[in-house]
């Protein structure tokens, strides 16, 4: 491949998890550097674009915003398709969007094969100080097959890029 070639990758990231742990707003933060603390829930499914930079490669994001719900929706295998990566967001301040951060991955694995996809954990809402991260959270990750967890913050910005720059750094090295 030349590298003329490599001017247009364009990357098609999933963005999953439970209802309302900030992934609309993550996707918002990121492509428009926004952010809204009037919740409206995300209807179906919506995707963002974004321009980023790594390894010297520039490369466009399509950041794919996918309704909570969906999980239960058939649509969801056919948003999944030709998918490059995913991130998977829990709310740090609600235990019970953690166990549906592990839902959501199966689902990614049940639908690629098994740890196929490269995906990081985001521990989204760490600005506020009601966060609880679970102490085994990097043996959760390794046994589930998450490349890599972050802490982020939709409202001010902490770890979103650097999370994006680590999945697309992987996503990359595998092209
Ligand atoms: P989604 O259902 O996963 O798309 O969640 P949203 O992005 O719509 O966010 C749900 C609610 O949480 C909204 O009221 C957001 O303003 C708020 N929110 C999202 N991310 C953060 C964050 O990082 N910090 C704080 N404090 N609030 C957030
Ligand atoms: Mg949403």
């Amino acid at each position: 491949q030349t590298s003329d070639e490599y001017d247009d990758i364009s990357l098609k990231i999933l963005v999953v998890g439970k209802l309302a742990c900030g992934k609309t707003s993550i996707i918002q933060r990121f492509c428009h550097d926004e952010f809204q603390s009037k919740y409206k829930p995300t209807i179906g499914v919506d995707f963002h674009t974004k321009e980023m930079e790594v390894m010297n490669i520039k490369v466009i994001l399509q950041l794919w915003d996918i309704a909570g719900q969906e999980r239960f929706g058939h649509m969801t295998r056919v948003y999944f398709q030709n998918a490059d990566g995913a991130l998977v967001v829990f709310d740090a301040t609600r235990v019970a969007t953690f166990h549906g951060a592990k839902e959501w991955k199966d689902d990614i694995d049940d639908c690629f094969s098994k740890d196929a996809l490269p995906t990081v954990l985001l521990a989204n809402k760490s600005d506020l100080p009601q966060t609880t991260i679970p102490d085994d959270i990097e043996e959760f990750c390794e046994q589930n097959g998450f490349l890599n967890c972050f802490k982020t913050s939709a409202k001010d910005g902490t770890g979103i890029t650097e999370a994006l720059t680590d999945l697309v750094t992987k996503i990359l090295k595998n092209h």
